[in-house]
């Protein structure tokens, strides 16, 4: 899947979602960092079941559904900005390779 079928699917599910014209950059905002702490909590249930400690745990499956609800909810956020998904990440991920002297770059 490319960012851009994330985008179009994404524009198109808020368009029917009920209550959708309410929302904002705040609520995408949290909407991401509760996403977050839903991966975060996902992770510490896991290592829970790696480890034996008692109480509920997670699975890989549980934290892989996490970690697409994030990237959803990110791309939410980065339309309420005109921002595009694909590009921020390649221009970020460039720069981090050029800062540390590293060759690999997404092109
Ligand atoms: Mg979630």
């Amino acid at each position: 899947m490319r960012f851009v079928d994330l985008r179009r699917a994404n524009r198109a599910r808020q368009n029917e979602w009920p209550g959708n014209e309410k929302t904002d950059l705040a609520f995408r905002a949290l909407e991401v960092a509760g996403e977050a702490g839903e991966l975060s909590e996902a992770i510490k249930k896991f290592l829970r079941a790696e480890r034996g400690i008692h109480g509920n745990t997670a699975t890989k499956e549980d934290i892989a559904d996490e970690i697409g609800d994030l990237i959803v909810a990110l791309d939410l956020l980065a339309d309420e900005l005109g921002i595009e998904l694909g590009h921020s990440a390649k221009t970020k991920f460039n720069a981090t390779s050029a800062k540390y002297g590293l060759k690999t770059v997404i092109m």
